[in-house]
C-alpha cells in the first residue's frame, strides 16, 4: 500500500482524490483535468482510475490502472472489477501486516523493543551453525546490571524499567553496528559480537561496555548510579553449542559479580570447579554449627602507653569434619551469601558475651571483646534487640562488648544502620571501624556515628617501613582519629620496627602478630594475666 497523505502530492492527482474521499476516481481525459498532477509519469497519460484499499475502514493505498499511448476508457464496470480485486488485496496485505506484528511480538521484547530470548536463540544457532563449519568467529557476552533491584526496592519498578530501556540503549550503542543485543531477563542482555574470538580485539569492546553503564542515570528527577557486570565466552574457542555457551558466559558473569561488580571476565574452565566448591563448601556450612565444628579465638588488643590487654578482638573458626580448617575469607563470604551469616552470627555474639562474662568474674570487666558483624546482620529488623539479648543472657555490662562494622556496612543503608548503631551506643556498647581506610572511608560517617574506635587496616601497616606516603598516611589518620576524640587501633603489626614507629606517632592501641596470634580462651585468659614485658610470643 502506498500509505500516504494526499498532501504530499499537494492534493492533486487521482491518489491524492482517493486519499482524501476514500472513494473510486475514474478520470478520461486526464491531461485537461484540472486537478491533475504533472509529474514525468503522468505527462503521457489519456486515462486512468484507481479504486481505494481499505484495512480496517482506513484507506491505506490505492489499486489503480491508467492508459498512456492509447486510450482506455474508465467506467463504472471496469472499476466494479478492481474493487473486488482491491478488497482480496487488502485481507492479503492485513494478513501479512499481522503475521509480521506477531512475529515482532513473539522474538522482542516489549520493554526495550529488543530480539527476546527466542529470537537469541535462533540468531545464536544460526552463528554458531556458520563458526562450526568454520565459516565465523565471534564473543558472546552475558550482561547484567549490578543492583537493579535496590533501584526497583528504593524507586518502584516503572523507575527500575526506565532505567532498563536506558541501559539497553547504551549497551547497543556502545556493542557497534555489527552486534546483535538482546534482553533475556529482567535485567540481563546478551550481546552476539561476530566477527574475531581474538582476546585483545574483544577486551575494549567489554571495556567500553562497563564504561557506558558506570554513569548516573536520572529518573523522575533522581540520579541513580548504575554499573554492570559481564561475562565473555568465545565461540568456537570456548565452544559451539549455544547452550553451553551462554551458561559459561552466564558463569564468567558471575565471577565478575564476585570480583567487585563493575567489570567484565573472560570465561575460564576453572570457573566453574570454584562454583561447584563454593556450593559444597556451603552445604557443609549449614551443619557447622549443630555439629559444634565453630569456635571463636581471641586476639589481644595492647595499649601502647601502658603496655597492657585492652581488650580482644573474637574472631571466628571453622575447622569442618569434612573439608578441615577453612579460613574466615574463604567461608565468611558463602556464609553472607547464604544467608547462614545470621544464625552464625547470632552465636558468635553469645559465645563472645560468654567469654566477657568470664573475664568480669576475674574481675577484669573493663576487658572489651570486639565482635565483627557483616553488613547483612546489621540489616536485619532486630540486630540491635540480638546484641542487647546476648549481653543480658551473659549479664554483663554493654560496654565490655564491642561491635565492629566495616565502612561498606554503611553504604547499603546509611540511615537504617546509623539508627542502630546510635541505639546501641545509648546502652554503653563500644563501636569500632574495622578495617578503616580500605573502604569510602568519608568523614561524614565519622562524624555521624557514634564510633568510638578506629581501625587502621593490615595492608596500611604492612607498606608503612617501605613507603613514605604510607607512613604519612598512618600519620595523619592517627592524627584525625585525635582530633575527633578517637581510639586507633593498628591492625596486623607484625614487627617491632613497625612497633616503634606507631609509638612514635601516638598510635593508642595495636594488634597483631608482634603481641599475640588470635588464641584460644585458655591460652587468652593466661596472656592477660601475665605482664606483657615478661611474655614469651604466643
Ligand atoms: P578483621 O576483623 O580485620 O580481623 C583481623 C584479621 O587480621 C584476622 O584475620 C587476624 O587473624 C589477622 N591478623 C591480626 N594480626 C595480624 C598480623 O600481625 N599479621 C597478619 N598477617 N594478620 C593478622 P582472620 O581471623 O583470618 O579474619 C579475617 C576476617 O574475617 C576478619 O578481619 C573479619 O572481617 C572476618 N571475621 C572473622 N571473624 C568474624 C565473625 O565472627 N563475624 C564476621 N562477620 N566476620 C568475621
Ligand atoms: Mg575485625
Ligand atoms: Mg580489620
Amino acid at each position: 500500500p502506498l500509505t500516504g497523505s494526499y498532501m504530499q502530492f499537494d492534493g492533486k492527482g487521482i491518489y491524492a482524490e482517493v486519499l482524501r474521499t476514500g472513494k473510486p476516481v475514474f478520470i478520461n481525459d486526464y491531461q485537461n483535468w484540472e486537478d491533475r498532477l504533472v509529474n514525468d509519469f503522468t505527462c503521457g497519460m489519456t486515462s486512468a482510475m484507481q479504486v481505494p484499499l481499505n484495512i480496517e475502514g482506513k484507506t491505506v493505498g490505492s489499486v489503480g490502472l491508467a492508459a498512456f499511448a492509447e486510450k482506455i476508457i474508465m467506467d463504472e464496470e471496469k472499476m466494479a472489477v478492481f474493487e473486488q480485486f482491491a478488497a482480496v488485496a487488502a485481507i492479503a496485505i492485513k494478513n501479512a501486516l499481522y503475521h509480521q506484528q506477531t512475529n515482532h511480538l513473539a522474538l522482542h521484547d516489549t520493554l526495550t523493543g529488543l530480539p527476546n530470548r527466542a529470537y537469541l536463540n535462533r540468531h545464536l544457532e544460526e552463528e554458531l551453525e556458520r563458526a562450526r563449519r568454520g565459516q565465523s568467529a565471534g564473543a558472546v557476552m552475558f550482561i547484567d546490571l549490578d543492583d537493579l533491584k535496590t533501584v526497583n526496592d528504593h524507586f518502584g519498578h516503572t523507575s527500575g524499567d526506565s532505567v532498563i530501556i536506558a541501559a539497553g540503549n547504551d549497551i547497543v550503542s556502545a556493542a557497534g553496528d555489527n552486534a546483535f543485543v538482546a534482553r533475556v531477563g529482567g535485567d540481563e542482555f546478551v550481546i552476539i559480537l561476530p566477527g574475531t574470538d581474538n582476546e585483545e580485539r574483544i577486551a575494549p569492546v567489554a571495556d567500553r561496555l562497563v564504561g557506558a553503564i558506570r554513569r548516573e542515570y536520572e529518573v523522575r528527577g533522581k540520579r541513580i548510579h548504575m554499573s554492570t557486570s559481564i561475562g565473555v565466552t568465545l565461540y568456537p574457542e570456548d565452544g559451539v553449542i549455544a547452550e553451553e555457551i551462554l551458561k559459561n558466559s552466564d558463569i564468567a558473569m558471575y565471577a565478575a559479580k564476585a570480583a567487585g561488580k563493575n567489570c567484565w571476565r573472560f570465561y575460564e574452565q576453572g570457573m566453574q570447579q570454584e562454583d561447584y566448591e563454593k556450593m559444597v563448601l556451603t552445604n557443609s556450612l549449614r551443619h557447622a554449627l549443630e555439629n559444634e565444628e565453630l569456635y571463636l579465638l581471641y586476639q589481644p588488643l595492647i595499649a601502647l602507653d601502658r603496655k597492657t590487654v585492652v581488650g580482644f578482638e573474637a574472631l571466628l573458626r571453622w575447622s569442618s569434619r569434612e573439608h578441615g580448617m577453612i579460613s574466615p575469607a574463604r567461608f565468611i563470604p558463602l556464609a553472607e551469601q547464604s544467608g547462614l551469616i545470621l544464625s552464625i552470627g547470632k552465636w558468635v555474639f553469645a559465645e563472645a558475651c560468654r567469654f566477657a562474662r568470664k573475664l568480669a568474674d576475674m574481675g577484669k570487666e573493663n576487658i572489651r571483646v570486639a565482635v565483627n558483624v557483616s553488613p547483612c546482620q546489621l540489616a536485619t529488623a532486630d540486630f540491635s534487640e540480638m546484641v542487647r539479648d546476648s549481653i543480658e543472657e551473659a549479664n554483663i555490662r554493654s560496654q565490655q562488648i564491642e561491635v565492629e562494622i566495616t565502612e561498606n556496612v554503611l553504604i547499603e543503608s546509611l540511615e537504617e544502620s546509623t539508627r542502630k548503631l546510635v541505639e546501641l551506643s545509648a546502652i554503653g556498647v563500644q563501636l569500632s571501624l574495622d578495617d578503616f581506610g580500605t573502604g569510602f572511608s568519608s568523614l561524614t560517617y565519622l562524624r555521624n556515628l557514634p564510633v568510638t574506635t578506629l581501625k587502621i587496616d593490615k595492608s596500611f601497616i604492612n607498606e608503612m617501613l617501605r613507603d613514605k606516603v604510607q607512613e604519612g598516611f598512618i600519620r595523619s589518620i592517627i592524627d584525625m582519629a585525635h582530633v575527633l576524640s578517637l581510639n586507633v587501633v593498628a591492625e596486623g603489626v607484625e614487627t617491632e620496627p613497625q612497633l616503634s614507629k606507631l609509638v612514635q606517632f601516638g598510635c593508642d592501641c595495636v594488634q597483631g602478630y608482634v603481641y599475640s596470634r588470635p588464641i584460644s580462651q585458655e591460652d587468652a585468659i593466661r596472656f592477660l594475666l601475665t605482664p606483657i614485658l615478661s611474655k614469651e610470643r604466643f
